[in-house]
C-alpha cells in the first residue's frame, strides 16, 4: 500500500478500513482478534488519545484499558515498540508491534473543559473528554467509562523529582504506531483538539488510521 506519509508499507493482509480523522475529531471501530491498527501521525506533533474496551463482558463487568496494569506490569511509564495494553483483569488487550515514535504518555489522560478552565482559565473549543463521551455513546458506553487514557505520540518527560509537563511532541510527519487487537476490542480515540498546550503541536491536525487483517 501506498502510504501518503513515510511510515512503511503494511505487510500482507485485507485492509478493513484506511480513514482520515479530522484535527478535533473523534474516531471508533471494533477489530477482531488479531486485526492490526495503524496510527499515523501526518503532520507530526499530534497527540491522540486513545482507549479501548473488550467488545464483550469479562466477569460481569466491561473490559477496558487499565492504566496502572500497563505501567506496572512492565514497570515502565512510557509505551512504545512491545508494549501490552493491559485491561483491569491484567489480560492483554492490544501490542504496540511496531512503533517509529516511542515514549508514548500514560499518565496524563485527557483534556477537559474543567481541566483547561483550572489551568488555562480559559476555554479551548473542543476537548478529549467530549470527543470520548459523544464517540463512546456509539457503542453503548457512558461518561463514567472515560478513564484515564493512553496518549499516543504525547510527550510528558518526567523528571527525578516527580516533575511532569507536556513539552513539544516527539512525533515527525509519518511516524506511527502498529497495534495487533489480543482479543474483540473496541477503539475509540479523540485526534486531540487541545491548543491551549503543546499537545497537538500549537494547531490540532488530522490523523491516519488504517486497520487491516494481521
Ligand atoms: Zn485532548
Amino acid at each position: 500500500m501506498n502510504l501518503i506519509t513515510g511510515a512503511p508499507a503494511l505487510p500482507e493482509g485485507r485492509i478493513i478500513e484506511d480513514s482520515i480523522v479530522p484535527a478535533r475529531a473523534p474516531w471508533s471501530v471494533r477489530m477482531k482478534a488479531g486485526e492490526m491498527l495503524r496510527v499515523i501521525d501526518i503532520e507530526g506533533q499530534q497527540a491522540v488519545d486513545f482507549l479501548c474496551f473488550g467488545a464483550s463482558s469479562h466477569e460481569g463487568q466491561i473490559e477496558r484499558y487499565h492504566m496502572p496494569n500497563t505501567i506496572k506490569i512492565p514497570k515502565n511509564l512510557f509505551v512504545g515498540k512491545g508494549s501490552v495494553l493491559y485491561s483491569q483483569f491484567a489480560r492483554p488487550m492490544m501490542t504496540v508491534v511496531e512503533d517509529s515514535c516511542g515514549g508514548h504518555d500514560t499518565i496524563f489522560g485527557c483534556c477537559s473543559f474543567a481541566v483547561d478552565e483550572l489551568r488555562y482559565g480559559k476555554h479551548n473549543a473542543e476537548c478529549c473528554q467530549r470527543n470520548f463521551e459523544r464517540e463512546m455513546a456509539k457503542h453503548g458506553l457512558g461518561p463514567e467509562h472515560v478513564v484515564a487514557n493512553l496518549n499516543l505520540f504525547m510527550n510528558v518527560p518526567v523528571a527525578p523529582n516527580g516533575d511532569c509537563e507536556i513539552l513539544d511532541g516527539q512525533s515527525k510527519p509519518g511516524d506511527f504506531v502498529d497495534l495487533r487487537a489480543e482479543m474483540d476490542v473496541i477503539v475509540v480515540i479523540s485526534n486531540c483538539p487541545q491548543e491551549l498546550n503543546p499537545a497537538a503541536g500549537g494547531g490540532p491536525t488530522p490523523v491516519r488510521v488504517v486497520v487491516w487483517e494481521g
